[in-house]
């Protein structure tokens, strides 16, 4: 669905990126990890279920074999902040020793789901263990993590689209947009 199947919800403040701007920038994301990768596997992990569509699209983008694998895990007990408190709810079918690793996330917000999930997954003894993100909030560019592959920083709003939800709702919206503050708080 697009922004006209919403608008009498009168929820979405604004649309950050269109359909067309995200994929864009995916092809961009995609060429940087060509080069990065090349002569090497990959193994794009998904966080479930926000990065569907980042993963579906990121993949597609990327002009040679790619193995791709889910994990789920939960961070929000619930509202709209993180609780920091993560569970596994599906681990991976694919054992990640010495595997070159690209964790693939919809957005980071405080980074406590990913500090945990980088933390987990290297303990079980890949070669490498990085991080491709479509959206980046201000929390996260302060924290110790480093990103490799960004798709945009965005201002410290609650978003939803392209995967992202609020209340399981707006995840097949095909872009992204800021949900307006009256609806969460
Ligand atoms: P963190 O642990 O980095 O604070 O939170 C990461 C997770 O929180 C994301 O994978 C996503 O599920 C959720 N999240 C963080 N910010 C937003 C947001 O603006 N909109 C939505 N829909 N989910 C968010």
């Amino acid at each position: 669905m697009d922004q006209r199947h919403v608008e009498g919800d009168l929820v979405l403040d604004e649309t950050l990126f269109t359909e067309e701007e995200i994929l864009a920038r995916l092809k961009e994301l995609a060429a940087e990890i060509e080069r990065d990768y090349a002569g090497r596997d990959i193994l794009l992990v998904g966080v479930l279920r926000g990065a569907v569509m980042v993963m579906a699209d990121l993949a597609r983008s990327l002009d040679r074999h790619v193995e791709m694998d889910w994990m789920a895990v939960s961070s929000y007990g619930s509202g709209t902040k993180s609780s920091g408190v993560v569970r596994i709810l599906k681990d991976l079918d694919t054992d990640v020793s010495g595997r070159d690793v690209l964790i693939v996330e919809d957005i980071i917000d405080t980074g406590l789901t990913l500090s945990w999930l980088i933390t987990n997954l290297r303990s079980r003894g890949p070669a490498s263990v990085e991080i491709a993100t479509l959206l980046r909030k201000p929390d996260a560019v302060q924290t110790e993590i480093d990103v490799k592959y960004v798709g945009f920083d965005i201002p410290n709003a609650f978003v939803v689209g392209y995967g992202l939800d609020f209340s399981e709702k707006y995840r097949n919206l095909r872009c992204i947009g800021t949900l307006a503050p009256h609806v969460y708080s």
